[in-house]
Order: structure tokens, then sequence, then C-alpha cells
């Protein structure tokens, strides 16, 4: 099982929370377009694993034309091994996408659309900076469904600093409504670079207080779990089947190949990461965009620790044995605190952060972190 991932890096406007990679640059896409294919021919030499994901993500990738990506489907299909029921899902933003642009995206190949919403209130769109309406979120979630998507997933944020806890149940019981198989809910965080970092700066934004993102948080699980959804990653919510194969596929550490700059691509030893950095990309000397790292045993102990308890599956204790003879002892010397504390469970030879937990799993997975 292996994915490819394509990072369309291109935005219309910006969003003042967004530290992904991308540029306003819009002149430069139909160059990125060229090199983009001819990246996807060339990978494809060294990257033979058989392929069962693919996602288009960005960015916005529905900022680019459908032909495009049926041009992209036929080199995918060309040069790679492609499973028959594979994955192929596309990010898109509300205010781009037609019926005629859904369904020309459906005969490309995509049988799966991830639409960025992030809120149902004005207020809240505004605020970030994102450029579409309350109402043509919900439009873009029905047009999708009426084109014949049935695997649709939606992106909301919370934690937002101007908002209070009642908005944030309106969006969840508007979310109840929608014909969606799959949720990502997102605390907000203010990372360096991005406009709310500049104005957290200068005092005019400041992120809420623990207890009420503990609030937030428990009325998103509880709210969910009653719309039948399984929350089965911290931030990942979908009925029974929908959980996204993409990304359970870096969760659960098999191989993928990421094209396009800024794109991480990982082949089950070694990490390799595209620059970000598009006037670099478009000069097309593939050689050059990419840096790359031999993953040491520290490297992949971290990394497993860190995937599995974000995960309900969690992290096998045998395989914890059996790949890491040298820091096994230790490790189960280590969770023995967190399992008295009741914030880790063991069940079956598994052990996964328990859910009232998962709000404070990354002080958890640091603890147990081989530094
Ligand atoms: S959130 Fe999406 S649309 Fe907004 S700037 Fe980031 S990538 Fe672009």
């Amino acid at each position: 099982m292996a994915g490819v991932y394509l990072h369309i890096p291109f935005c219309f406007t910006l969003c003042g929370y967004c530290d992904f990679y991308k540029s306003t640059k819009l002149d430069k896409m139909d160059q990125f377009q060229n090199v983009l294919l001819m990246e996807m021919e060339s990978r494809s030499v060294d990257f033979r694993f058989p392929i069962d994901t693919f996602y288009v993500g960005g960015g916005t990738p529905s900022l680019i034309a459908a032909d495009f990506y049926q041009k992209l489907f036929s080199l995918l299909h060309k040069n790679f091994n492609c499973s028959v029921n594979m994955e192929c899902t596309i990010e898109v933003n509300p205010d781009d996408i037609s019926e005629d642009y859904l369904h020309a995206l459906k005969n490309a190949g995509f049988n799966r659309v991830s639409i960025g919403i992030q809120s149902f209130h004005e207020q809240d769109l505004r605020q970030m900076g994102r450029r579409h309406n309350a109402q043509q979120s919900m439009q873009a979630v029905a047009l999708a469904n009426s084109c014949g998507f049935s695997n649709i997933g939606i992106d909301l944020i919370y934690g937002l600093p101007w908002s209070t806890e009642q908005f944030f149940e309106k969006n969840l019981q508007i979310v109840k409504d929608l014909p969606i198989q799959h949720l990502s809910a997102y605390h907000l965080t203010i990372e360096k670079g991005t406009g709310f970092h500049r104005l957290k700066q200068s005092g005019k934004l400041t992120e809420i207080d623990d207890s009420r993102s503990l609030r937030e948080y428990e009325m998103l699980c509880n709210e969910v779990e009653k719309m039948g959804m399984q929350h089965y990653e911290v931030s990942n919510f979908c009925l029974s089947g929908y959980e996204s194969k993409h990304n359970s596929s870096y969760w659960n550490g098999v191989p993928y190949l990421g094209l396009g700059p800024g794109s991480h691509s990982f082949d089950g030893k070694k990490r390799r990461w595209n620059k970000s950095d598009l006037t670099l990309y478009n000069k097309g000397n593939l050689d050059l965009i990419f840096e790359e790292e031999v993953l040491s045993e520290v490297d992949f102990f971290n990394e497993q620790v860190m995937l599995g308890l974000r995960t309900s599956k969690g992290i096998s204790l045998t395989e914890m044995e059996i790949r890491f003879p040298h820091y096994y002892l230790d490790f189960l010397k280590r969770i023995d605190k967190w399992i008295h504390r009741n914030n880790l469970v063991v069940t079956n030879g598994f052990i996964t952060c328990s859910e009232s937990s998962w709000f404070v799993v990354d002080s958890i997975i640091e603890d147990l972190f081989v530094v």
C-alpha cells in the first residue's frame, strides 16, 4: 500500500491562520503544471509501490481547470501501478466549484472531495480571511452530493478567539444535517509567519484559554458521536468505513510520494522533501528541488509514538518490542505513569490514548520521545 500526494501551491487570497506553503502568484500556474507533469513521470521510475491513494491538496487545487486533472490521471495510470479501488481525493474551496466542474473532476477520476469550509458563520469567515460565505459552503456540499460524490469530507476550525462556544455549537448543528461522511476539526493554532501571528505579536489577537479549548473539544466529540461518526484520529471523524485512507497511510508509516513544491515523500527508509520554492520548482531542474535524510532508529521510534498515539488504533506493543528492542523496556516504564493516570490504556496488546486525553496527547507524546 502506498500513496501519491500532489501539492498545488496557489491561493487566490491568503487566510490569516494558514502556514501551508502557498503563493498568490497565479501567473506561475501554467509553468507549474508543466513541471508537475514532468516531475510525476520522472519520480515514478523509482517509486514502484502499488498505489492505493492519490491526494491533491494545497494551496487551492480547485483553482486549476479540470482538464489538467484529466491529463494528470492519464499520466498516473500510465506510470504507476494503481489499484482498482484507489481512493482519489481533491481539496476544493466552496466558491470555486460548479456543477460542471464537479462532474469534470469526477469524470477525471476523483471519488472523494474535501471541502474547506472552516465555519458557517460570516464573522468567522471574514476574520479568517476566507473568500466564501456560509451559503456557498452549504451549497458546495449539496452540489458535491448531487453530482454523485458519495465520499465527502469537510474541515472546521474551532477555538476561535473572537467567537463563542455557542457559535461553535451552532456550527456542529449545521454539520449534523449535511450529507457528509468525514469531518476534520482542528483547534486554531497560531503559527509563526502567519497573519494571525503578526496580530498576536501586536496584541490584537489572543488565543483562548485551555478551559474553553477543552469545553469546545468535548462538545465536538459529543456532538459528532451523536451523528454516528467514529473518532479515529485526534482531529478526524467519519462514518464507518469512510476513514481517509490517504491520511491513515501517513499515520501507519506506509510509503508515499509527494510532488510539487513543499511536498514530502517517504520510501520506508528515507524522507525527502521538495523545497518550498515555487520559482526554483518552475525552473524544472528536478535534481535541485529536493533535500532528503535517512531516518535513524530514534527517528522511527519517535515517529511511531507520535503517529500511533494520535489514532484510535494506537501502537502495537509487540511491534514496538520487535522494531525497537533497545528502547522497549524504557518505553514500558515511561508509559506506566500515563496508564496510572488513565491517560493511556492497554487493550489487546495495543496502547491507545483514552479519548478524553486526546486533548493533551501532544504532551504525552513529548514525554515518551527518545531524545
Ligand atoms: S487555508 Fe487554504 S485557501 Fe487559505 S491560504 Fe491556506 S491553503 Fe490557501
